[in-house]
């Protein structure tokens, strides 16, 4: 899997991951240490990613030692980007330092670790979601700088980005993945426009984004021409890992909601629903912990450089498990399920609703959990095709020129 790292790696520096983490905790104590100068400490010792090269936040570790330096800084209190600027660190960071020019590495990995810059990722446009490879959107070079015309949309956080990762198309005469070419967007660049989506939550955490004659110099490209859709595969083989397969403590997530939900409203009770609320929770805490426990297992084989197939299980589990919790909470609010705590006053979120502690807020926002980073249906045609080896998906556009391709 390119772009994803793992244990067997070469050149993989041993570090004291303990002491690392212990000298930082003591010179810069989380509680009394601002976010910017505590981040910017941790990138500056190597201790973003560890398993990134030296100087781009890393110190060429194996990938394990990343997982327990972020383990141990998480219950010490430390700050993460993961909160606000998850596309960054999770898929953007990865994309850089795996196809970036020095140039892009040294500009941008620092900022985006701090959180002084924001993250987005523009890849879907209206006729191209799950086929994002069929996307219209046009880059011309034009002397040293592309000039970027089209739309995309679902641009998570995009009105609070600094920077995009823009899949663009440069050649219509090629087959559809063969002619993109990736970009990194400066967001407020003139002919750049935000618009806000409006969700069922009550905010717009998404966008739609058009671009008129926007200029991107070429210095901004990242990875050669034509070869946009091998750099995207870097971003989205780390979004389904990011969604989906972080493994986590057990019984935490969703599941404990569900659980202090069921402490408050069910337990005690003898009545017929409160025997069946019982048996559902029990039910989706177990498959929660076997999904759980798979993910460990697929994060413990990509370590070993061993990548199986339960990596492609997680987002799928995740999306599909989140909305059986999120029914069952309502269920055991019973009528108050009915009245949201939300108002449909419109807000500009800087952060994803995920995990926002409400859960009728939750149960809105899962129903997006299937669809965003991929679909269940074509996480579905992966694990058909990839692992189980069945016949593949049609395709009858897969080596005609985009542009001979029709249209809706
Ligand atoms: C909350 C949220 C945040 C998002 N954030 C971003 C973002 O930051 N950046 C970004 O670029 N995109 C983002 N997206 C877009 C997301 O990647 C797409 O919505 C997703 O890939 C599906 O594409 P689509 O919406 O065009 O649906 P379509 O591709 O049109 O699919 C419609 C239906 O057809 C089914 N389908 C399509 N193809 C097949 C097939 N081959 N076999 C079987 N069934 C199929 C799908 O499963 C679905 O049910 C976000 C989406 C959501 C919901």
């Amino acid at each position: 899997m390119e772009g994803t790292v793992t244990d067997t790696q070469t050149n993989a520096n041993d570090v004291d991951v303990d002491s690392l983490v212990d000298s930082l905790l003591r010179d810069f104590p989380p509680a009394s240490t601002d976010e910017i100068t505590f981040l910017g400490e941790q990138f500056d010792r190597g201790l973003a990613w560890l398993h990134f090269p030296v100087g781009n936040g890393g110190l060429g570790a194996r990938p394990s030692a990343h997982v327990r330096a972020q383990g141990r800084l998480l219950s010490a209190g430390a700050p993460s980007p993961r909160v606000r600027n998850g596309i960054g660190y999770g898929m953007c960071a990865p994309t850089i330092v795996t196809h970036g020019t020095e140039m892009q590495k040294a500009r941008f990995l620092r900022p985006l670790f701090t959180n002084e810059e924001i993250w987005s990722q523009l890849f879907s446009e209206p006729g191209a979601g799950s086929d994002v490879a069929g996307l219209a959107m046009r880059a011309d070079l034009d002397g040293d700088e592309w000039i970027v015309n089209g739309q995309k949309v679902w641009t998570t956080l995009a009105h609070v980005a600094s920077f995009g990762l823009l899949l663009t198309r440069t050649n219509p005469s090629l087959p559809k993945h063969s002619g993109l070419t990736m970009f990194l967007v400066d967001m407020h660049a003139e002919g750049v426009d935000v618009r806000p989506l409006y969700q069922m939550t009550g905010e717009a955490e998404f966008n739609e984004c058009f671009f008129s004659n926007v200029r991107i110099n070429d210095e901004y490209r990242i990875g050669d021409i034509g070869q946009g859709w091998q750099v995207s595969i870097t971003t989205l083989m780390n979004e389904r890992v990011s969604i989906g397969s972080s493994p986590l403590p057990r019984g935490s997530g969703p599941i404990a909601e569900a659980v202090e939900l069921y402490k408050t409203h069910v337990a005690g009770k003898s009545d017929a629903r409160s025997q069946i609320l019982r048996g559902r929770l029990l039910d989706l805490w177990v498959r929660a912990e076997v999904v759980r426990l798979t993910n460990q297992r697929a994060a413990d084989g990509r370590r070993r450089g061993i990548p199986g197939p339960e990596g492609s299980v997680g987002k799928i589990a995740f999306g599909e498990q989140n909305q059986e919790i999120y029914d069952l909470c309502l269920d055991m609010l019973g009528v108050n399920a009915m009245v949201y705590s939300g108002t449909y006053e419109f807000v500009r979120p800087n952060k994803t609703a995920m995990g926002s502690g409400d859960v009728k807020k939750s149960f809105l926002r899962a129903r997006a959990n299937s669809i965003e980073g991929g679909t269940s249906e074509v996480m579905r045609n992966i694990l058909g095709e990839r692992v189980l080896g069945l016949p593949g998906d049609i395709r009858v556009d897969k080596n005609v020129a985009w542009s001979d391709i029709p249209k809706s």
